[in-house]
């Protein structure tokens, strides 16, 4: 019978091998993020839809499209996140943290939502891992972000990672690029799409974000290239973007510019950055940030500077998993029993479980059938509670790869279980 209902469309479920994967994998950016010293915080998964519609920009496809809204049976106005800043954010105005001392370093990681086309890689309920240097301008911050953001891959098992950068410049010389962007595409409008035109109109940058190939074939063949961000930018942040190259090229990060690259929400200045993998086709960037001097203020604090970024976790595992970083489930202990040993076999189980993962019959299944299973299971040890031996004080552990069975006394099997290294861990990396 089929089932009756389904996941709603663009959601999906993690079914326990996939979710041992993600919990390895989110431990092992827990572990870089605890070392870089950045703290936790945990912010609502939603917010007043009015929060999303000021920091986003109301031209951006995330708020124009792709917003969850809802009303509450209060009648208030609500989204589900799309991203984290916007929450962070509030919430670090609304606590005064900026009181409490000049920079604050905060990650947080679980569900962010937008209602887009549901692809491979692109979802409508994905999970994202963001960060956050709050309160400080230098280009120091900036290296720092770029480098945990790479950092993470790397714990992840990526290698030889390219981090795409840009610059955007104040909001002033932004609006000098549209209007040079906007004298080089409007003789090529026609080959456009009609998203592309409207964008042109209000908000030129935006066209730069497009994922139509007709308009990739525009933007790729244009006679003179692409007008460069970085040829508008005024001293200041010319200066600011040199030191930030400098401090990337000293901390050994492999950079590119990509005069292309502008990011999907208005609140970003300066420096942007992105890495992308190409087994994920057009949903290609597996993750990207910038800083974003003039959200706070936007949202009614003081002039307090910031940069970020925001990794999503559905498409680095996806490739991690296609390329074998993603980890393997650890090795499992399978205790078979006898009739007369089932029950002190079962203090033994839960002695073991403090230790290691382990599978036991719970249907007080015949000897022969739970040796079936164990072989079926893939478990790696087998500790047999067989009669004799148990009497004797012993029960039998045979590792099912080599084939090698011995006899070992029960006082000494954790002992002996913890020496086998394979039984240690549960990640390669
Ligand atoms: P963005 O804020 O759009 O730069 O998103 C940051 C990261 O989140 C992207 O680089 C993707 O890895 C991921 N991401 C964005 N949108 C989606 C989506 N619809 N499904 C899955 N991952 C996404």
């Amino acid at each position: 019978m089929a089932a009756k209902h389904q996941a709603p469309r663009g959601t999906r479920d993690l079914l326990p091998d996939e979710a041992a994967r993600w919990r390895v994998a989110e431990a092992q950016a827990r572990g870089v993020l605890e070392r870089y010293g950045y703290g936790e915080i945990r912010t609502p998964m939603f917010e007043d839809m009015e929060l999303f519609a000021r920091t986003s920009g109301e031209s951006s496809d995330v708020v124009q499209k792709e917003m969850y809204r809802f009303k509450d049976l209060g009648d208030r106005e609500l989204a589900l996140r799309p991203e984290f800043t916007a929450g962070v954010m509030r919430a670090y105005l609304e606590h005064g943290l900026g009181g409490r001392s000049r920079v604050h370093r905060l990650w947080s990681m679980g569900p962010v939502f937008r209602y887009g086309r549901p692809q491979k890689g692109r979802y409508r309920q994905f999970s994202q891992i963001n960060c956050e240097l709050v309160g400080s301008a230098a280009p120091g911050a900036d290296v720092e972000m770029i480098t945990l953001f790479v950092d993470l891959y790397e714990a992840w098992g990526f290698a030889n990672l390219t981090v795409k950068v840009n610059s955007l410049g104040t909001p002033a010389s932004r609006r000098a690029y549209g209007d040079k962007l906007r004298a080089t595409l409007t003789p090529h409008a026609a080959r456009l799409s009609e998203d592309s035109r409207r964008r042109l109109e209000q908000n030129p940058l935006r066209v730069l974000d497009t994922k139509d190939e007709q308009d990739l074939a525009v933007l790729r063949g244009l006679p003179a290239g692409l007008p460069k961000m970085l040829d508008v930018l005024d001293a200041e942040d010319r200066s600011h973007w040199q030191d930030v190259l400098a401090g990337l090229t000293a901390a050994g990060i492999r950079h590119e510019i990509d005069n292309g690259l502008v990011r999907g929400l208005d609140y970003y200045t300066r420096t942007a950055f992105e890495v992308h993998d190409a087994s994920l086709g057009a949903q290609s960037a597996l993750g990207g940030g910038g800083r974003y001097d003039g959200l706070i203020e936007q949202l009614g604090g003081p002039p307090t500077p910031g940069v970020g970024f925001a990794i999503g976790l559905d498409r680095t595992l996806l490739v991690m998993e296609e390329r074998g970083l993603a980890a393997e489930a650890g090795e499992t202990v399978c205790v078979v029993a006898m009739e007369a040993t089932r029950a002190g076999a079962t203090a033994l189980v839960r002695e073991l479980r403090r230790r290691f993962r382990v599978e036991a019959d719970v249907e007080s299944r015949a000897f022969g059938a739970q040796m079936k299973a164990a072989g079926k299971s893939g478990a790696r040890f087998l500790v047999i509670a067989g009669e004799e031996e148990w009497a004797r004080g012993e029960v039998a552990l045979k590792d099912s790869k080599t084939g090698e069975q011995k006899a070992v006394r029960r006082e000494a099997l954790v002992a002996e279980l913890a020496g086998r290294s394979s039984l240690q861990g549960t990640s390669k990396a």
